[in-house]
């Protein structure tokens, strides 16, 4: 522990040393951090093959492309976002100018998850160095080998006053929060997110909390149901479920459940051929412990397809559980595994309370042809974010900030997102000393005295 406090200290000595602030010395950063992750492509993939028998497709387009295009961004736009900002002044300050100049928090703190282990914890280190912040990385100790591989890259390139990567599990991580950290930024459960933001209250240290949660889909009855199967099943079998804005549960209308269900089966199959368990590219469950969690929601409804599972690979087939109620043991929290429920509706309205009823969703998926469908669930249901007529790919946009509301999180990142996040936006008004207006003084008369 000792180890971990001196390291925030000599974090906060290299901050106060100016260095980070320097726009020359963030690009260089960011360069060489995507040449690095260029150099060791492969590796990674390795590491991630060995973690969770993620393919080489899943490795590049989820993880190890989505940092590289995040850099790339980044690059193209922090010198920008980094200027201070001239802005209004009311009339009642006649005389001055204001400004917002975004400066550096100073040492932030990343824990990151084990679901997609390099994207979540190299995506906010990106942000936090952009913004000219040294950074402490804790990544998840499920996927051991991806964070050795990290570790190692990043203690080759920066000294570890400016970034440094820590490995372990929760002592580890507990034993960081007791630093004095400017900055805290942590992907992960709900459960844990509270027990962060304690920590932090401690210090008042600022927050932000990437968390999960039960997302909706929603598939109306004029939803174009070919397109729509297709891209519920890409969004919730990839990397087997384990993405923290998977659709966790189907809302299906009851007049299309058939034809439905029919292209939804169809597409699995596209996706993963007839024996899944046997696809040597399909993504398995981190560990026996979640491996057992998810076994014990396949007894719920009825198995339209899927359900077959290998214990000693921890894999779990993709499954479509039908005859669902908010009262079987999968609809109670998270499922975070390639098995999805699906409840049937009748009027929106049931959606719109079904939903209210339960804690604000990470993301929520609507497929409707219908404008007036689309408005009405986005006026009425709180949630992150998501997608109108698709699953999961809002998250890849760098225009949209991305996080949750409520018990999902609080904060956003990716692109300008990411920047001012790890950014605090100082207001500084700058008055003008030509002359003073009495008017804001006690007992003086209107007008203008000139100095
Ligand atoms: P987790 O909360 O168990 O662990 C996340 C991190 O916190 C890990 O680095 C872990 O070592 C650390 N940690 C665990 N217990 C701790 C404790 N008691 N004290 C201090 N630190 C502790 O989450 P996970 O299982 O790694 O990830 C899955 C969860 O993360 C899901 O709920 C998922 O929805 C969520 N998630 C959210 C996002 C997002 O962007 N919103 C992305 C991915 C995952």
């Amino acid at each position: 522990m000792e180890n971990y406090l001196s390291l925030v200290d000599k974090q906060k000595k290299f901050f106060r040393t100016g260095k980070t602030k320097n726009l020359a010395y963030r690009e260089k950063a960011l360069q060489t951090l995507r040449e690095t992750i260029r150099t060791h492509e492969k590796q990674f993939i390795e590491a991630l093959k060995a973690d969770l028998n993620k393919s080489e497709f899943e490795a590049y387009s989820t993880e190890i492309g989505v940092v590289l295009e995040e850099i790339r961004f980044m690059l193209k736009n922090f010198r920008s976002w980094a200027k201070p900002q001239k802005v209004k002044t009311p009339l009642t300050h006649f005389g001055s100018k204001g400004y917002i100049y975004p400066e550096p928090y100073g040492v932030a703190l990343v824990i990151a998850p084990w679901n997609y282990p390099f994207q979540l914890a190299v995506a906010p280190l990106i942000g936090a160095i952009a913004a000219g912040n040294c950074a402490i990385l804790k990544p998840s100790e499920l996927t051991p080998k991806t964070s050795k591989v990290l570790a190692r890259i990043i203690s080759d390139i920066f000294p570890e006053e400016y970034i440094a990567v820590i490995e372990g599990g929760v002592e580890t991580t507990q034993a960081l929060l007791n630093g004095k950290l400017d900055y805290i930024f942590f992907t992960g459960s709900v459960p844990v997110g509270k027990i962060i933001m304690e920590a932090a209250s401690k210090n008042l240290t600022p927050v932000t909390l990437e968390l999960g949660g039960k997302s909706p889909c929603i598939v109306h009855e004029d939803a174009n149901i070919k397109l729509a199967a297709k891209r519920i099943a890409w969004g919730k079998f990839m990397n087997a479920g384990q993405t923290c804005v998977a659709p966790d549960y189907l809302y299906l209308h009851q007049n299309i459940r058939d034809s439905f269900m029919q292209n939804l089966i169809q597409a699995i199959k596209e996706l993963y051929g007839d024996q899944p368990l046997h696809n040597p590219n399909y993504t398995r469950i981190v560990s026996k412990r979640h491996f057992d969690r998810l076994q014990s929601f396949l007894t719920d409804g009825e198995r339209t397809f899927g359900g077959e599972s290998i214990g000693e690979k921890l894999l779990i087939e993709p499954t479509v559980l039908t005859k669902i109620t908010w009262e079987h043991t999968v609809m109670q929290d998270e499922i975070f595994g390639p098995i999805l429920p699906v409840l049937e509706y009748n009027d929106l309205s049931e959606v719109i309370e079904g939903i209210h009823n339960h804690p604000n969703p990470l993301a929520l998926y609507l497929f409707s042809e219908c404008k007036n469908v689309q408005q009405e669930v986005l006026n009425s249901i709180s949630f992150g974010g998501g997608c109108i007529n698709d699953t999961v790919y809002h998250l890849a946009s760098p225009y949209l900030p991305f996080g949750g509301v409520g018990s999902s999180g609080t904060g956003a990142y990716h692109g300008k997102g990411s920047f001012d996040t790890f950014t605090h936006h100082k207001s500084i008004l700058k008055q003008t000393t030509r002359f003073d207006l009495p008017v804001r003084y006690p007992n003086v008369k209107n007008g203008l005295k000139m100095i």
